[in-house]
């Protein structure tokens, strides 16, 4: 029946990350295989526990969420990431600027559809965290793919940027730290990204949800404390700094000349209110969380477990014939390159299910990021450093002698458990 099918919409929708491989992956552990899961960046999941501080801010305040709270987030809240977008350079943003969401996935939802009218254009990276491309579509425009150049640290192509840009282009999507590369951008990239947005009036959505976890003694900057006279919509949260990815938390801040983003901000009002308000027990953690900056910041120095991850897994890849990688200074993820040539690689679904099938090891291959070469995966970075030097170990042995056009995968995919016994 017609009336059963599909929108259109969601044909470009797609989400790798638990998508059809994931289904499979969690066939095999029904079946008694245990899978090493690297596909999700979920710290809670690889045993990073609540941190003091937010347990804390929890216990004794239950009370205070009982009833919806403003739609635009709880005041006190909204004052500590106003405060906390403040020290990092925002100027003129005061809580009335800020919307707390349930997760930026859920802030991105009520960003983007104020802006795009039908088939209005967002450069996007690439690769990218797909959750921005497919809001894209979902907000009836079209993401168009901007390069992120590996030869130059996976920084932002400024010239792909520019070619690509047309009388429809709306916004610039900027993700830094970036997920999957983890590249962190220094400030003359910030600076050229944000000349780009200033001449030819683009809206910046800026997603820092890495922006604490930043190693190696750099710094991140936030790009709207660089581009005061453009409209910026500032996106953070809490899933990952302070592993709360459950409490769903997550919030934007618009900066900027008001009165470029008055429209704009009349648009966001109305879908936020039509959803009445975020969670309140995960934005009652914020004021706690945004004080604790020794939890992110133990994480990454030396010692701290991402970190040793980061370092136990690069040790290994290093040592791994037919591929080469950027070390990433953000986040916990890196974006390794495959010679698809010496392995004869033409499709990066297959490889990421033969790998899973002879490793019982689960990766997310570059195509779920938007990337549109057979030749990456990503590695999330936050097992414990001995099952990630392992885990690459086990990628490396997979990976000598492997020749995608000779693998049949079939047999082997039809049969997990049979292959396991062997
Ligand atoms: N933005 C980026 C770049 C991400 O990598 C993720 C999650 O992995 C999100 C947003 C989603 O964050 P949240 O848990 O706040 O919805």
């Amino acid at each position: 029946m017609e009336n059963y099918k599909m929108a259109e919409k969601m044909s470009n929708v797609h989400s790798d990350i638990r998508g059809p491989l994931f289904v499979e992956a969690m066939k095999m552990q029904e079946e008694g295989i245990p899978v090493l899961k690297l596909n999700t960046g979920n710290p809670a999941a690889f045993g990073f526990g609540l941190p003091e501080s937010i347990k804390n801010a929890l216990t004794g305040h239950l009370e205070e969420g009982v009833g919806y709270c403003d739609f635009q987030g709880m005041k006190k809240s909204r004052e500590a990431i106003c405060e906390y977008e403040r020290k990092k350079g925002i100027k003129g943003i005061t809580p009335e600027d800020v919307f707390i969401g349930n997760g930026v996935s859920e802030v991105v939802s009520f960003a983007l559809p104020p802006l795009l009218n039908d088939n209005d254009e967002v450069l996007v990276p690439a690769p990218s965290y797909s959750l921005w491309g497919n809001s894209v579509y979902l907000a009836g425009g079209k993401p168009v793919f901007y390069l992120c150049d590996e030869q130059s640290k996976w920084y932002p192509d400024m010239a792909d940027i520019r070619s690509k840009i047309t009388p429809k282009t709306k916004a610039l999507v900027v993700i830094n730290p970036n997920n999957p590369t983890g590249a962190l951008y220094p400030e003359e990239v910030l600076r050229q990204l944000a000349q780009i947005a200033r001449e030819f009036h683009l809206i910046l959505f800026v997603d820092e949800i890495y922006d604490r976890l930043v190693m190696d003694d750099l710094t991140h900057i936030s790009l709207a404390s660089l581009a005061e006279d453009i409209p910026v919509v500032t996106m953070n949260g809490l899933s990952k700094s302070h592993c709360l990815c459950g409490y769903r938390c997550g919030w934007m801040v618009i900066s900027g000349p008001r009165h470029l983003t008055e429209e704009y901000r009349k648009g966001v009002v109305k879908l936020t209110s039509m959803r009445l308000c975020a969670n309140t027990l995960g934005q009652m953690v914020i004021p706690a969380a945004l004080e604790d900056m020794e939890t992110p910041a133990a994480m990454v120095r030396p010692g701290g477990r991402i970190y040793e991850q980061r370092k136990a897994t690069i040790e290994e890849l290093k040592k791994i014939d037919g591929l080469s990688f950027v070390k990433n200074s953000g986040a916990f993820y890196v974006f390794p390159k495959l010679d698809i040539r010496k392995f004869q690689i033409t499709d990066d679904k297959k490889f990421a299910r033969d790998l899973l099938y002879a490793t019982n090891i689960l990766l997310v291959p570059g195509s779920g990021f938007d990337w549109n070469a057979p030749d990456h995966f990503r590695i999330v970075m936050l097992p414990d450093k001995e099952v990630l030097s392992d885990a690459v170990r086990k990628i490396g042995s997979f990976l000598d002698g492997y020749n995608q056009k000779r693998v049949s995968i079939q047999s082997v995919y039809t049969h997990p458990k049979k292959l396991q016994k062997k």
